[in-house]
């Protein structure tokens, strides 16, 4: 599942908004900048609640 992108509400303020699921780097919510994930070396730490895992790699039907 490396490389997935997890769809996540904000605790805070219940914007939705899509992360990567190893980002490299603190993501924060876009509306209210409530820390969502941290990274921890290899998964990040979700702080937020996932509502859906994207997959990268979308077929097209
Ligand atoms: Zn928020």
């Amino acid at each position: 599942m490396a490389g997935d992108f997890l769809r996540v509400e904000c605790p805070d303020c219940e914007n939705e908004q899509v992360v990567f699921g190893k980002a490299a780097s603190e993501v924060v919510c876009a509306v209210c900048g409530t820390t969502l994930a941290t990274p921890t070396g290899g998964l990040s730490t979700l702080d937020a609640e996932i509502l859906e895992v994207v997959e990268s790699r979308e077929s097209h039907t």
